[in-house]
């Protein structure tokens, strides 16, 4: 079926696509709920790769094989970010819901660069939603983007505009004045994540412009460092125009002193732009929601909902404060996309006025559908479990003989390392770090769970981030546990 077609005809074929699509959906859900009794990941095996490397298909092998493969090679290696035990990186989970809705926007085919059409309609609405979720007043704009750094680089480029104090798009970074334009500068903590290095790369500032301000004990930014560099830069012949604040940063899940930052932009005159990625949705519990207290005065926010949403991949949001700003930063009209009064075009293309995209996919809807049916408080509820467990685990290590924690754990992210008889131990620095490389790997080989790995002052540390509704307590146990029997394996042979 559909090998030299590109959709069902006649009856008799769409009845038979329409077995195929639902053995597609019965099987993913099979897969989805049998996820505790498969590894946390396994290697694809030297079959599957040569089985993935083919010449060019001139010829259709039809749906049903092209199906079937994926079934053998594709489904059963993804690299374990679904599985109850996997807390490597920031990954986020999905879920079925916002998977049948991913399916629901690609069926509809929407096309969100604006439009007179109801999809368009839902995309506005889950900004106000998401703008009340996260404090930020009425009239927020925002647009939905692939992921956190799109979304916090479309903030730092309305930040450019509004900020540089000329016609930052007209003139660029080019320097047309005799005496050229002053030398634009943003700030970050040393424990911002690289997002904000590729922001000022791609915005024309370039690397240097961004002056990574040191941190406290807490991985905290330093607010008397920070207002110190940028005197010293105005002093220099720069011009600051924007301060980034992390509500969660990468490393261990800290978050900026925001109400310190918000003063001082304000006091400064500086573009406040927050990267919570993942840590602004502690926002939406009220019991988490202080650690993240200040974000509400930023200027923008750049967000994930594909993390500790939940939601699958790609789902993120940037928010705008200053709605005008940010249309005017990326507003263009040329004549074949002009709005009109009435038809389908009517209220013109308001989402490709505010980022870089033009024909834009239907993200919204997984959101909006799974607010509305799951309600806040159940995200909140998962949210909240997700520390729970980060403490649980933390007291876990911190009570065993040989392993020790790496850093506070402030939200979801706890660093650790495997150091026998931690009490008296004679090992050294590089012993240690090595033996937690090795742990680190076979750990992942084994298929038990998947942690990733951090550097802190020369510590190599084993990190779990916690953005997973799958998760039990148990699971937590289990993880201990592999560290314990696999860390021994490496220091008795
Ligand atoms: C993941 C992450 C990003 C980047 O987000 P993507 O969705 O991967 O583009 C930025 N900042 C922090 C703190 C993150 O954890």
């Amino acid at each position: 079926m559909l090998n030299h077609s590109l959709e069902p005809k006649t009856p008799e074929e769409w009845r038979e696509f329409s077995i195929l699509a639902h053995k597609m959906v019965d099987d993913v859900l099979e897969h989805l709920s049998t996820l505790p009794q498969q590894p946390a990941w396994q290697e694809p095996s030297e079959q599957v790769r040569n089985a993935i490397v083919e010449p060019l298909p001139h010829d259709g092998i039809g749906a049903e094989a092209a199906y079937s493969d994926f079934l053998t090679n594709v489904l059963p290696y993804p690299n374990g970010n679904l599985h109850p035990r996997f807390w490597g990186w920031v990954q986020g989970t999905g879920t079925p819901l916002g998977m049948m809705a991913d399916m629901l926007a690609s069926g509809m085919n929407a096309h969100l660069a604006g439009f007179n059409q109801a999809p368009a309609l839902v995309e506005h609405q889950l900004i106000v939603w998401l703008a009340e979720l996260l404090g930020m007043p009425k009239g927020t704009s925002g647009v939905m983007a692939s992921g956190g750094t799109v979304a916090s680089i479309i903030g730092l480029a309305v930040a450019r505009f509004a900020k540089a104090g000329w016609n930052v798009r007209e003139e660029g970074l080019q320097g047309q004045s005799p005496q050229g334009f002053a030398p634009l500068t943003m700030y970050c903590s040393t424990e911002t994540h690289s997002w904000a290095q590729r922001g000022v790369e791609l915005l024309g500032l370039g690397n240097k412009a961004l002056r990574r301000i040191p941190v406290d004990e807490a991985y905290k930014i330093r607010i008397d460092a920070l207002r110190e560099a940028i005197h010293q830069d105005r002093t220099s012949g720069f011009k600051p125009i924007c301060v980034i604040g992390s509500a969660g940063t990468v490393n261990t899940g800290a978050t900026d002193d925001l109400t310190a930052l918000a003063d001082l932009c304000a006091e400064e005159d500086l573009w406040f732009h927050v990267d919570g990625a993942f840590g602004a949705i502690a926002a939406i519990s009220e019991t988490l929601r202080p650690i993240v207290v200040g974000m509400e005065r930023a200027d923008s926010i750049g967000f994930d909902l594909h993390k500790w949403l939940y939601l699958p991949f790609e789902c993120a949001c940037v928010l705008v404060r200053d709605a005008e700003l940010h249309r005017k930063a990326f507003t263009m009209q040329p004549s074949y996309i002009a709005p009109m009064e009435r038809g389908v075009i009517a209220g013109g293309l308001a989402f490709a006025e505010r980022g870089l995209e033009l024909t834009r996919g239907f993200k919204a809807l997984k959101a909006w559908m799974s607010l509305k049916a799951h309600g806040v408080k159940t995200f909140a509820r998962a949210v909240e479990q997700n520390v729970e467990q980060a403490q649980y685990l933390a007291s876990l290590i911190k009570a065993h003989a040989d392993m020790e924690l790496c850093a506070d754990v402030p939200m979801n992210i706890v660093c650790f390392r495997y150091h026998p008889s931690k009490a008296a131990s004679t090992m050294t620095l590089e012993q240690l770090n090595t033996l937690n490389q090795e742990l680190l790997l076979r750990l992942q080989e084994s298929g038990r769970a998947v942690v990733s790995s951090t550097v802190l002052h020369g510590v190599y540390t084993l990190r779990a981030a916690i953005v997973n509704q799958r998760s039990t307590m148990a699971d937590f146990d289990e993880l201990v546990r592999a560290v314990e029997e696999i860390g021994a394996r490496i220091v008795l042979y």
